[in-house]
């Protein structure tokens, strides 16, 4: 579970402790929340499937190239998530 899920956990409790009428928005935020959970448990997959290794590499593109630098720690993949070059 990442931090992201934590918050999401505690945006979630906060919002059905609360009301807000006359409108009542909580369908649209459940489906907020869900969209986020979605997609933030499909990053935390790929951040697993592109772990750094004991050796400075990544776990998965280091089995897919043989040119050790696009293997080196973070890939391409990681990078593109973390919003720098790749
Ligand atoms: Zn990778």
């Amino acid at each position: 579970m990442s931090d992201v899920t934590d918050r999401l956990d505690a945006i979630q409790e906060r919002w059905n402790a609360s009301s807000f009428p006359p409108y009542s928005p909580q369908g649209d935020i459940a489906l907020l929340l869900d969209l986020a959970r979605k997609q933030q448990a499909a990053l935390d997959a790929v951040r697993a499937l592109h772990a750094l290794d004991d050796e400075g590499d990544c776990t998965h593109c280091g089995d897919f190239f043989c040119d050790t630098r696009k293997a080196e720690y973070p890939c391409p993949t990681i990078r593109a998530l973390d919003g720098d070059d790749a």
